[in-house]
């Protein structure tokens, strides 16, 4: 059986080198148990060769972002090339915390070209801002889909990862998080739209993740009962306990 996906998406944590240095450390006592994931660690910039050295036995080397030129002059973009130099393997593109700053799904679905052509697996954050009792959130998260994922074939689309990462249950507790049989409708409905774009054999072979408040409490329920390939982690992956726990439950050991 393929091995979950784990992604740890430190956004702009821990708030020093000493302290990355220190997380990286307490995840190597436990990188037996990771390293039956197929873990990606997406750090700070800065913090990318102590990830890509310290962490190299159990963890692949992400990016929260990426520039969807190929080349140019373009003041702050790093682009597919450099990150892939740097031994990137999966980019994070269309976070939600980037959509509210103006990226817009047609941008994403550049940079999700851009990785493809790079040789990095995109992994391609959507998710409703809010539901509604009507079920109007379905047609939000179709559309952000299509238009995320468009120009894609049915070839290249089985390199894309998705997360679904419902916006309101971002960075939250476990508590507040969405109940496991809620995830498995959204994973069928996503499955489905993916069908109707490019397929049943193709959308069958996408990883669907989930992210959104996960935490050790409500790692093993989401796991087992909403047909997922694995988590985008947070604010979790920030402390080794609970991300080693998370690892496990996702993993049954
Ligand atoms: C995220 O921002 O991608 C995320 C999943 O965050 P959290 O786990 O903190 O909700």
């Amino acid at each position: 059986m393929a091995k979950p996906i784990l992604v740890a998406n430190w956004k702009n944590h821990p708030a020093s080198l000493e302290e990355a240095k220190s997380l990286i450390r307490e995840l190597s006592k436990a990188k037996l148990v990771l390293k039956k994931t197929r873990l990606f660690i997406a750090p700070p910039l800065p913090y990318f060769e102590l990830v890509s050295s310290g962490a190299r036995s159990f963890a692949g080397l992400a990016s929260q972002n990426m520039f969807a030129h190929m080349k140019g002059s373009y003041t702050g973009g790093i682009t597919p090339g450099i990150l892939k130099s740097f031994g990137v393997r999966l980019a994070i593109v269309g976070h939600s915390e980037r959509r509210a700053q103006g990226e817009s799904s047609e941008a994403v679905s550049l940079k999700v070209k851009a990785a493809l052509k790079a040789g990095i697996a995109p992994l391609v954050c959507v998710g409703e801002p809010s539901r509604d009792a009507d079920g109007e959130y379905f047609e939000v998260l179709r559309d952000e889909i299509k238009a995320s994922l468009a120009g894609l074939s049915k070839s290249n689309v089985s390199s894309v990862i998705i997360a679904y990462e419902p916006v309101w249950a971002i960075g939250k507790s476990a508590k507040e998080s969405l109940a496991p049989a809620e995830l498995a409708e959204s994973v069928i409905f996503i499955r489905k739209v993916l069908s109707d774009l490019f397929g049943r054999k193709a959308a069958e072979s996408v990883h669907i993740l989930y992210g959104g408040s996960v935490e050790y409490a409500n790692a093993g329920t989401l796991a087992r009962e909403s047909g997922i390939s694995g988590f985008l982690v947070g604010h979790a992956s920030l402390n080794a306990k609970q991300f080693v726990a998370i690892a496990k439950s996702l993993t049954g050991k």
